[in-house]
């Protein structure tokens, strides 16, 4: 029997024996794997760096986000806004005829395939939000590991399984794969009845078409890549060019540009020399120490900069490829005349140290860019409150999924409100990744039509045995809070 056959019965029988555990044991399960990451903190944090590149400091921010996380999903658990139990009552009177007693409530998929990316070894990867999301489920989690973090890979994962273990979760809650295609095996495993995925676009694409070509097509979760425009009106370059040219340069440079949130495009008023501020502020900043995080980021980002670059009319400012993981600032400009001739400039993302200034003459020009972006993670405005907009926040709004106003989008809290995904290519289905709602990725409804109370799930009944929120016949109902504010 091959690894995966074996590893994915395992989660196959885990997901069904824990189909009948309860709320708060499923919240101990992600508390239990929660604390067991943070008691290990230096041991990962060490591995992490040796592995990936990146500083101590922001190896330690994303693990503590990423305890987070888990011990925020498991509170989601309980709460159990997740589980949209409704409930409508029969009803002899209702408008297009006699209603029976319908009641709907969400449950978990099945098992789960995760694959994570190389520059999040800790919130998207092993322990990140997608294995987080889908146990709070209630589905199980074969996790198949990125090749640039290994040895942090098994080392998480075993965590993870003895955190689970003492906890008392069945075998199988979670495993961890290595290899191409063991990933492509477990994508097309009967048994796996959806996939998270945070990578490229390209990588992301291939494993999409497989997951959706299969006899049963399932759904794939895909958090792929984004330019994240940002558009400077002319108010506000004018009241605050140097406090917008330093947010971004931060942004741009933050992890040595290796963000899916990093903003690749500003859109800048033309003929005030906003180029040049920039470049200026960008030469008075030093670099953040450090390299890119593999010589296969390296290649594709270099070639992300030299497609952008062998376009007429974009002219590197500062930078260019460097040949070596150092990768300077490299900033390029353009006008926006020469983007609305080429509009699939606006979909090169250079994962790194890399962005564009836009030059445009006046709002239709920037209305024009605004319609011509493609599905975004996030988009930004930086106005002022007497800006006239025009339909800019309309066309954001329609396709991203964050939209920023004065702030920058590196940086993504997890909380309830967050929303990471958008149209494709930033993903490949409506979702997020982050943030409580990523849950529902896993979980789909069923209605159950005139169950006697006995029969019916427990957050159908009427007696709301759960303590959860139940929408009946149209109303949204709270329960009483507990002593824990729940
Ligand atoms: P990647 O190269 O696509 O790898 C992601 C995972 O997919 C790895 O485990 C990889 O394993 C596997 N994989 C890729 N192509 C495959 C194929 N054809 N067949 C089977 N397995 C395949 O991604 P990455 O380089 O780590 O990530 C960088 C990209 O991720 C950037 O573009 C960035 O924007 C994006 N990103 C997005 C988000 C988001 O939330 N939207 C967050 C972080 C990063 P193997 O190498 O073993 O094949």
């Amino acid at each position: 029997m091959s690894d995966v056959q074996s590893v994915v019965d395992a989660a196959e029988r885990a997901y069904r024996s824990g189909l009948s555990r309860t709320p708060a044991e499923r919240r101990g399960w992600l508390e239990s794997m929660s604390h067991a990451l943070d008691a290990e903190r230096d041991e990962l944090i060490a591995i992490a760096r040796d592995e990936t590149h990146l500083a101590a400091a922001r190896l330690g921010g994303e693990l503590t986000r990423t305890t987070f996380q888990l011990r925020f999903l498991g509170a989601e658990v309980v709460d159990g806004t997740h589980l949209e139990a409704t409930i409508d009552h029969a009803d002899p009177t209702w408008g297009m005829g006699p209603r029976p007693d319908i009641r709907s409530i969400r449950r978990p998929i099945g098992p789960v395939a995760v694959f994570g990316a190389s520059n999040f070894p800790f919130a998207f990867s092993v322990a990140g939000g997608d294995t987080a999301s889908a146990l709070a489920a209630g589905c199980t989690v074969v996790h198949k590991a990125h090749p640039a973090h290994p040895r942090l890979a098994r080392r998480t994962a075993a965590i993870l399984i003895e955190a689970l273990r003492s906890a008392g979760a069945p075998d199988g809650t979670f495993a961890l794969l290595e290899g191409e295609d063991e990933g492509v095996q477990l994508v097309q495993h009967p048994l796996i009845k959806a996939v998270g995925f945070t990578g490229s676009t390209r990588g992301g694409r291939a494993l999409f078409d497989l997951a959706t070509s299969r006899p049963e097509p399932i759904p794939f979760f895909g958090e792929l890549g984004s330019t994240n425009p940002v558009f400077v009106t002319r108010s506000a370059w004018q009241r605050r060019s140097q406090e917008i040219a330093d947010g971004y340069l931060a942004s741009v440079r933050l992890g040595r540009g290796q963000f899916c949130t990093k903003p690749g495009f500003i859109m800048v008023p033309a003929a005030v020399g906003a180029p040049q501020v920039i470049a200026h502020a960008a030469i008075d900043q030093p670099d953040e120490p450090g390299l890119l995080l593999s010589s296969r980021l390296r290649d594709s980002f270099e070639g992300a900069l030299d497609a952008l670059a062998a376009t007429d009319g974009v002219e590197t400012l500062l930078g260019g490829p460097s040949g070596d993981e150092s990768a300077p600032l490299t900033l390029l400009r353009v006008d926006a005349t020469t983007v609305l001739e080429n509009p699939e400039l606006l979909e090169q993302e250079a994962f790194g140290p890399a962005s564009v200034i836009v030059e445009y003459r006046d709002m239709a020009e920037l209305d024009q860019l605004s319609t011509l972006i493609g599905g975004q993670l996030t988009s930004t405005v930086q106005g002022e409150p007497d800006d006239d907009l025009g339909a800019l926040l309309p066309a954001l709004a329609e396709r991203s999924g964050r939209v920023l106003w004065n702030a920058w989008p590196t940086g993504v809290t997890v909380s309830w409100a967050q929303q990471h995904g958008g149209p494709y290519p930033a993903t490949t289905a409506a979702g997020t990744s982050v943030g409580a709602a990523a849950i529902s990725r896993f979980q789909r409804a069923v209605a159950y039509q005139g169950l006697p109370p006995e029969l019916l799930p427990l957050g159908l009944r009427d007696d709301n045995p759960l303590g959860i929120p139940q929408r009946i016949d149209g109303i949204l109902t709270l329960p009483a809070k507990g002593d824990d504010g729940r």
